[in-house]
C-alpha cells in the first residue's frame, strides 16, 4: 500500500498551501491509499482524522515533525503535545519509551557543496552527524530536496544500516506523492503503520 509519510496542510502548517479536502482529492487521483499529516509540531485530532478518512475511503495517519537542536524529526505512534525545541537525543528517548518510530527528515537539506566525487571520503563524516546516533530511521527520499542531499541520505543510511523511507514533504498539492513508502501489508491502524516501519517491510517509489 504506498503511502506517502510526510505531508503538511494549512492552516495547522501556516508555511503549508494545502487544503486538507484538496489533500483528499488529489490522493485519490493519484493513486495514493494514504498519507500522513505531519504538521509542524502540532498532533491532529483523532477523531477529526478518523471522520475525513471513513467519509473518503482513504487511509489518514498523523504523525508529527519536530524541529529538534540537531535537525527535524518525524515521529509516528507518538502523541506528546511539545511546542519548545529540545533536543534529538530527548525527543527519540520519548518516542521510544512511548513505543513509537522516528525518522530524520531531509537530513541533508542545504549541504550542497557535499559533491558527489567528495561522497565517498565524506561518508564517514556524514555517518556522524549527529541526528543520525539517535533516530530509528533515515528519510532517504524528500520531495524539497535536491537529488545529490537525496544520495547522500541515501548512501548514509545504507552505511548506518537504518531502516529507510519517503515522503514528498508536500506544501503544495502537486509535490503529494513525489515520494512514497510502499508497505507489504495494508495499514488499518497508526499500531499498524508504527509495526510496519519497525519490520522494515517496505520500498520506495514515486508518483511523479
Ligand atoms: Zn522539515
Ligand atoms: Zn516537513
Amino acid at each position: 500500500m504506498r503511502i506517502d509519510l510526510h505531508v503538511h496542510t494549512w492552516p495547522k502548517s501556516q508555511c503549508s498551501k494545502i487544503n486538507p479536502k484538496d489533500l483528499i482529492r488529489e490522493a485519490l487521483r493519484i493513486g495514493l491509499d494514504g498519507f500522513c499529516l505531519t504538521e509542524h509540531q502540532v498532533l491532529w485530532d483523532m477523531e477529526e482524522v478518523r471522520k475525513l478518512a471513513e467519509e473518503n475511503g482513504v487511509r489518514i495517519f498523523r504523525g508529527n515533525e519536530f524541529t529538534t537542536a540537531q535537525g527535524d524529526v518525524l515521529t509516528f505512534g507518538f502523541y506528546e503535545d511539545i511546542k519548545e525545541i529540545i533536543t534529538v537525543s530527548e525527543l527519540c528517548e520519548r518516542v521510544r519509551a512511548a513505543g513509537g518510530f522516528s525518522i530524520a527528515a531531509h537530513p541533508f537539506r542545504g549541504f550542497k557543496t557535499f559533491g558527489f566525487g567528495q561522497l565517498e571520503m565524506s561518508l564517514d563524516q556524514a555517518g556522524k552527524k549527529k541526528i543520525l546516533q539517535f533516530v530509528d530511521a533515515v528519510e532517504i527520499r524528500n520531495g524539497r530536496v535536491t537529488e545529490n542531499e537525496n544520495e547522500v541520505a541515501c548512501a548514509v543510511a545504507r552505511k548506518l544500516e537504518l531502516r529507510a523511507t519517503a515522503g514528498s514533504d508536500a506544501h503544495e498539492l502537486d509535490a503529494l506523492g513525489t515520494w512514497v513508502t510502499v508497505f507489504d501489508e495494508e495499514l488499518e491502524t497508526e499500531d499498524d503503520l508504527v509495526d510496519a516501519l519497525k519490520s522494515g517491510r517496505y520500498s520506495i517509489e514515486t508518483l511523479r
